[in-house]
């Protein structure tokens, strides 16, 4: 009996992954996966958080994938290594703050590491050529190689057939008449391909890989970034990132205000870390104030919370302050909604 060849599959949670490392058993190739977790990942963030999403399953995607599939896992933190391909992406930015070029050469990188240190002959993605614009188009293909080191051990069952045979189609450890030739933005392929799997309750594919490419998450890491005037960050920052309405009344503090029940307790755990503004008369959000916020703008901060708790329209609200250890109240009209214009929020 030979020994299997072995290959380790990049696992995201996502269908194509799922479907590329399929292909990769049905040919009797021992795989393993992993998936690496940059801080910005989707699953298992703010759906996790937010009351309204309770109707959701809660699920780490990629350990249901391997699950699937029958494979162990490894799940990597790389969370400050991945810093420097955030903070200065050689290849630039996507349409928000992703750097997918600079991410997919990262992670391919680390998968190689991963490969040797481990005695594996080969990678796969699920990656589909065309399927996005910055990190999938052909003609970067050879970037990516040349920058990850990963020469022709790199492998993608889905789209291998529209490729250049690699590695292991050439030394016939996989079968090439076997794999895709799929292409381009169109899913029906892969959701045919996964129904012949009998998968049928794959993570969507709309969700993304990561909070870098929403729009509105991007411009909240622009504001922290330049509010602090440097580009740097910590867990803690990206995290609350996800979380609340973020308001920034003057460059040196802004407001992380709950919208909901779910919010509310997830920035609890933030009030040793925080100045904190709650209302007491009227239910109202728990509200952290980040950055250094002058003695003399506080009265001002209550009066914008109370504007979104209970007693918005009350002629006064009674919050909570806690500011530099000290606890104070302050009873306040709620701001007007005209006077908080559209640039403060984030
Ligand atoms: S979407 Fe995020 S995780 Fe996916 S390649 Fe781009 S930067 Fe990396």
């Amino acid at each position: 009996m030979t020994t299997p060849r072995k290959a380790v599959a990049l696992i995201s949670g996502g269908l194509d992954s799922l479907l590329a490392a399929r292909l990769m058993l049905d040919q009797g190739i021992h795989v393993e996966g992993i998936n690496f977790y940059t801080g910005f990942c989707v699953e298992g963030h703010t759906h996790a958080i937010r009351s309204k999403d309770k109707s959701k399953p809660k699920r780490n995607n990629a350990l249901w994938s391997a699950e699937q599939l029958g494979i162990k896992l490894h799940i990597i933190d790389i969370i400050e290594e991945y810093k420097q391909v955030v903070i200065n992406p050689r290849h630039g930015y996507g349409a928000n703050m992703n750097p997918c070029l600079d991410c997919k050469i990262f992670m391919l990188s680390k998968a190689r590491e991963w490969m040797q240190k481990h005695d594996f002959d080969f990678i796969i993605t699920g990656e589909v050529m065309g399927q996005r614009p910055m990190s999938q188009r052909k003609d970067l293909l050879p970037v990516v190689i040349a920058e990850s080191g990963t020469d022709d051990r790199l492998l993608r069952p889905l789209c291998a057939k529209n490729l250049t045979p690699t590695l292991p189609e050439r030394e016939g450890w996989v079968d090439r008449d076997k794999l895709m030739k799929f292409h381009g933005r169109n899913r029906k392929p892969q959701i045919a391909l996964a129904k012949e799997f009998g998968f049928d309750d794959f993570a969507s594919p709309a969700g993304g890989c990561c909070f870098l490419t929403d729009k509105s998450y991007s411009r909240k890491l622009a504001d922290l970034w330049r509010a602090q005037n440097s580009k740097s960050y910590e867990l803690d920052d990206i995290m609350l990132l996800k979380v609340g309405r973020h308001i920034r009344p003057k460059p040196n503090y802004k407001l992380i205000i709950s919208r909901e029940e779910g919010e509310n307790r997830f920035l609890r755990g933030y009030r040793k870390s925080f100045s904190t503004i709650e209302p007491e008369s009227h239910a109202g959000p728990l509200t952290l104030i980040d950055g250094d916020i002058a003695d003399a703008d506080i009265e001002y901060a209550a009066r914008i919370v109370a504007r979104f708790s209970q007693g918005r329209a009350a002629e006064f609200v009674t919050l909570k302050v806690n500011h530099g250890g000290i606890e104070k109240r302050y009873t306040v009209p709620p701001l007007p909604a005209d006077d908080i214009p559209r640039e403060w929020y984030v």
